[in-house]
């Protein structure tokens, strides 16, 4: 379990309280946002803040500007919109540092809140002086010098060693805002203090991105399924015929190390046992189940069978706890959504039913989980795509190794 500073640990009243949220929210072809679920994100945080009569500054990035003013990455767009979700003016700073926006910060009443210009407007936030990938401390400084106490409430972006991030978090006391605790605690129950039997549901495109991960669930789970194109890299790797399938032959060996780690280990994997095959990778294209080794000429598998599924179904009724990442087929392509979608609503079912703690995260699994219409049902759902699948391969992430407690 990670051990780490969380807001109710420190009393914000009267400080100014540096806040690092995502608010890189997605905009419509007319500059709208198209999705506030990132303003919302950061509104428990800031109303605590708010009530404990805290003065706080908002922090973000937005977009890749590359170090320099653009106009079309400025965060001014988003205060009134933020402003509205608050019920309570949001002041807006033209830059992030120097003395114009101290001049603010020091006009700010307590419970005020100010959104500061875009962090990557300054290449000090993601390089260092001479360019390297990294942060430049002297910027990271100037940041610090804003405020009191730093609160990072931006899981998402808790794998990069940025200014706004690490960079602050070093220099000021720094502690979890409410969305990121509520992420490690959720994170910590499925990975690292889990109810067991827990289960690992991996699906997806490919190992080469997932090899880490792999590796790790393996020592961490009771079960884990492989599903997805990678899946076929494992079938390949065994012996099994997989025909046009999306498959790395070359990744033979890494996948008979997984298994035998996971052998070692004492984590039973569940491979499809029947797969749904087609000839063309497209929509409704005409398609049919066999077993394993029954692959025609020309066929590549878009989906597990149904005694797959009933097998991972089976699976699920025996844990307290799964984690998934990656759907199961091309999801995107009906009908070979159908495992994901039936294994993700008995899921959600079993979360309701039976308490299962349901987990998941990481890269396309939200689409999947949405387009399934059972994301709700889960006990929580990760946003975060580099920094979700950076905990699930075991790794220190460096934006939450500030927030850790020393003693
Ligand atoms: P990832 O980003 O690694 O989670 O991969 C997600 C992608 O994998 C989705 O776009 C799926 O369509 C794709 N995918 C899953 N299973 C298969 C499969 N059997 N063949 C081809 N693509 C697949």
């Amino acid at each position: 379990m990670v051990d780490f500073r969380r807001l109710e640990d420190v009393d914000t009243a009267q400080k100014r309280v540096l806040v690092r949220v995502d608010f890189n929210v997605p905009l419509d072809g007319d500059g709208r946002i198209s999705d506030d679920t990132r303003l919302r994100a950061a509104i428990p945080t800031i109303k605590a803040l708010q009530a404990s009569g805290a003065r706080t500054i908002l922090l973000s990035h937005f977009g890749r500007p590359d170090g320099k003013f653009d106009p079309a990455a400025s965060l001014a767009t988003l205060a009134t919109p933020l402003s509205k979700l608050l019920e309570t003016p949001v002041l807006f700073a033209p830059d992030c540092i120097g003395p114009q926006t101290r001049a603010i910060v020091d006009t700010l009443a307590q419970g005020g809140v100010l959104l500061l210009e875009n962090t990557r407007f300054h290449p000090g936030e993601t390089h260092t002086k001479d360019g390297q990938k990294g942060y430049d401390p002297a910027f990271a400084q100037a940041l610090a010098d804003l405020g009191d106490i730093f609160i990072h409430d931006a899981f998402s972006v808790a794998h990069r060693a940025q200014a706004s991030t690490t960079g602050v978090g070093l220099a000021l006391p720094a502690y979890a805002g409410l969305a990121m605790e509520r992420e490690l605690d959720h994170l910590s129950m499925a990975l690292d203090v889990p109810k067991h039997p827990v289960m690992g549901l991996v699906g997806g495109a490919k190992v080469s991105t997932k090899i880490d991960l792999l590796n790790n669930l393996t020592t961490k789970l009771d079960y884990l399924a492989i599903g997805g194109g990678m899946a076929n890299t494992f079938l390949a790797a065994l012996g099994h015929e997989v025909g046009a399938s999306l498959c790395e032959h070359g990744l033979k060996n890494t996948a008979l190390e997984i298994l035998d780690n996971a052998k070692i280990a004492n984590c039973e994997i569940l491979l499809p046992v029947d797969v749904v095959v087609a000839t063309d990778f497209k929509a409704h294209a005409p398609h049919r189940v066999c077993a394993l080794d029954e692959l025609k000429d020309g066929e590549m598998i878009l989906d597990a069978g149904p005694k797959t599924v009933t097998r991972l179904l089976d699976a699920i009724d025996r844990c307290q706890t799964l984690i998934w990442n990656g759907p199961l087929g091309a999801f995107e392509l009906p009908p070979f959504d159908t495992a994901t979608i039936e294994v993700a609503r008995y899921a959600s079912r079993r979360v309701k039913a039976h308490g299962l703690i349901a987990v998941a995260g990481g890269g396309d699994t939200v689409a999947a989980l949405n387009h399934a219409r059972a994301a709700d049902g889960f006990s929580f759902i990760s946003t975060a795509g580099g920094a979700f699948l950076q905990w699930t391969e075991g790794k220190s992430l460096p934006g939450i190794e500030i927030l850790k407690k020393s003693d």
